[in-house]
């Protein structure tokens, strides 16, 4: 069998298994509920980011990925719009103008982004294998050893992040940020891009206590910066939160819906099942049907006929 046929049948199984029990997809992801405790998150505070790239190289060591061609010193990739890819989990952009209405010494505006982290993440839900799942605390994490290949996280995902190692001919993986979770000595501690941070643009805890200190940034500075957290409703909300003076689609921001995606999908999901069941228990009738009386016909023995030819030696 082909690997397409097999990933497409793999598809049509998971498909027939959601119209069979709608309640199964939601079942396989509460992970909104997931999290009891704290849940990992970062602040990062477009404001206060100078553009050092000091979070992308304390990335790319942590994660042993690749060196990049042009240095980590070179500010001029900052205006190239990078996105992530499989050799960089998180990426700093410069946007022309002033941070915020205050800062008027400032003639560019850094943001950096990686994996949003979900609350409720349609990579997890795109996966019908498992290969993607919700830490106890937060992060989305990977396994490799689970995964097919089949990339629906990347199209799923309304951020853009998952990237694929295209130029593996063997076992070529999805790769983003897990939150240094397969990092050396990590113990829930700050990731490394937060550590790396010189002017604590990115603050590491929960989320909770995050949201708290951001409203309270609002609250005392409505000069500095928008009374909206980017993250805190965004997609059913993320573990990365942001603060910003700007407009966020100057940014690179896109304006999203408060509805995770996956509550969208199962909704469909749901409405198929509801006007699919019926000519699908026709379809599973007929199916039933053919197979009773194939099995039925291989159960009569066949007729023999008598020879038709004479007997040679009767006269
Ligand atoms: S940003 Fe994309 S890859 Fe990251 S958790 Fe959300 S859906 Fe998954
Ligand atoms: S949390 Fe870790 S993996 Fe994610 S962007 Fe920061 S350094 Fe990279
Ligand atoms: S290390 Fe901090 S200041 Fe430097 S680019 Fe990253 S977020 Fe901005």
């Amino acid at each position: 069998m082909k690997r397409r046929d097999f990933l497409n049948l793999g598809a049509g199984f998971a498909a027939l298994a959601a119209l069979g029990d709608p309640g199964r997809a939601r079942a396989a992801n509460p992970l909104a509920d997931r999290v009891k405790g704290a849940r990992a998150s970062c602040l990062v505070d477009l404001t206060l980011c100078i553009g050092c790239r000091q979070c992308e190289e304390a990335c790319n060591r942590a994660n042993h990925l690749p060196r990049p061609a042009r240095s980590f010193r070179d500010p001029t990739v900052l205006r190239d719009h990078r996105r992530m890819d499989h050799a960089a989990f998180t990426v700093v952009n410069a946007y022309a103008g002033p941070p915020s209405a205050v800062q008027t010494n400032h003639p560019e505006t850094f943001a950096k982004i990686q994996c949003m982290h979900c609350i409720d993440p349609a990579c997890v839900s795109a996966c019908i294998v498992g290969a993607f799942t919700v830490a106890e605390d937060g992060p989305v994490i990977y396994d490799a050893s689970r995964c097919l290949g089949c990339r629906y996280c990347m199209v799923a995902c309304p951020f853009g992040v998952p990237a694929y190692e295209y130029h593996k001919v063997l076992a070529p993986r999805v790769r983003k940020c897990e939150f240094c979770r397969g990092r050396e000595g990590y113990a829930g501690a700050r990731p490394a891009c937060a550590e790396a941070c010189p002017v604590e643009a990115i603050l590491f805890g929960d989320r909770r206590a995050l949201i708290e200190l951001a409203r309270k940034r609002i609250r005392r500075r409505p000069d500095r910066y928008l009374d909206h957290i980017y993250g805190e409703h965004e997609v059913g909300g993320t573990s990365w939160l942001y603060l910003s003076g700007r407009p966020w689609t100057e940014l690179g921001f896109q304006a999203l819906p408060q509805e995770a995606p996956p509550r969208l999908t199962e909704s469909i999901q749901h409405g198929i099942f509801r006007y699919a069941a019926i000519p699908t228990a026709v379809y599973a009738g007929l199916a039933g049907l053919m197979w009773w009386t194939g099995r039925r016909n291989r159960k009569q023995p066949p007729k023999v006929e008598a020879p038709s030819c004479p007997d040679p030696g009767g006269k």
